[in-house]
């Protein structure tokens, strides 16, 4: 069993999608907070686990490192997100799929810059080509926005031009909830339902996600991230004991600068919860067990 001094955190973001650190320095900023389980999940990629195998190889092994990935999606019409952990980045099928969303999004990125620049602002792509992001996210153009000044602040910009209702929107083009939990097991890991409470679902709609979720091969589900409820939080422990799904947990840090969220902090669960928690997972034991053979 982990040592009950583990403090985890199973979902955060490098600049290889939106995030502003490098990899390395999630690492580094995550021991400082004494965080012993680290799992870094780009958006649609994996190439900050690909830099951060290099810096394993030079000894520097805290936090333990666990290789994951966040898929966007849709679930009957929704954009959901599917966190997989320990996934193999090796794997041909994951690769594959990332590839696929890769494109999708350069595509919805240019599209938008081709709005944008008729609407007076061109340079949007130039823009994300000089960032180190494989993985181009609306939150990159909402940072462009402000940068050029057609915006006072990202939050706004969400309204004014990358919500739905905005003036560069484009429909986002998702693999389906089925192909992204499928791909995660393909790639030997375990999909995690991401943020569920994000979702603008009602009770029913929300344990109907639930149910798809485990049908289609998912194991679990976040039950705390920074700025839960805490009664969805009790909420979801429920729907995760109902539908016999795991707890997981992270704080989908993107952002030294961004007070509101910081590596290894989000909501504690009931010590209840942590008996069914992901890190009772059979993958999970394993590759801790793996990791602690190498030490
Ligand atoms: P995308 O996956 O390209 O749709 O980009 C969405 C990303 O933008 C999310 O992962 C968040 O990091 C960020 N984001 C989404 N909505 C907002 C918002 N209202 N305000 C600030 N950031 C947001
Ligand atoms: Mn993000
Ligand atoms: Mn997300
Ligand atoms: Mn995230």
């Amino acid at each position: 069993m982990m040592q009950p001094e583990a403090k985890i955190d199973l979902h955060c973001h490098s600049y290889y999608s939106d995030g502003t650190t490098s990899p390395a320095a999630l690492l580094m900023q995550a021991a400082e907070n004494g965080v012993t389980h680290l799992a870094i999940t780009d958006h649609d990629c994996t190439d900050g686990l690909e830099e951060l195998s290099r810096h394993k190889e030079q000894g520097q092994r805290t936090p333990t490192l666990i290789e994951g990935v966040e898929i966007s999606c849709d679930w009957q019409g929704l954009e959901i997100h599917v966190v997989g952990l320990f996934v193999d980045r090796h794997d041909l099928t994951l690769k594959d799929l990332l590839q696929t969303q890769q494109q999708a999004r350069k595509h919805r990125v240019q599209t938008m810059a081709a709005k944008l620049e008729s609407l007076g602002t061109p340079g949007l792509m130039d823009y994300l080509e000089g960032l180190p992001a494989t993985a181009y996210t609306r939150s990159h153009v909402a940072n462009f926005l402000v940068q050029e000044q057609v915006v006072k602040s990202r939050q706004k910009s969400f309204k004014s031009h990358l919500g739905k209702r905005g003036k560069i929107y484009v429909a986002a083009n998702w693999c389906t909830l089925e192909v992204a939990i499928a791909t995660v097991n393909a790639a030997g890991g375990f999909a995690v339902l991401a943020h569920p409470g994000r979702y603008p679902l009602n009770k029913k709609k929300l344990e109907a996600l639930a149910q798809a979720f485990k049908a289609c091969g998912g194991v679990g589900i976040e039950g705390s991230y920074p700025n839960i409820d805490p009664n969805m939080m009790k909420r979801l422990e429920l729907l995760a004991r109902q539908e016999d799904l795991l707890l997981s947990g992270g704080s989908d840090f993107h952002d030294p600068a961004a007070r509101w969220t910081e590596l290894g902090k989000f909501p504690r669960f009931g010590i209840s919860a942590q008996t069914i928690g992901v890190w009772t997972h059979p993958i999970w034991q394993a590759r801790i067990a793996d990791e602690q053979g190498r030490c």
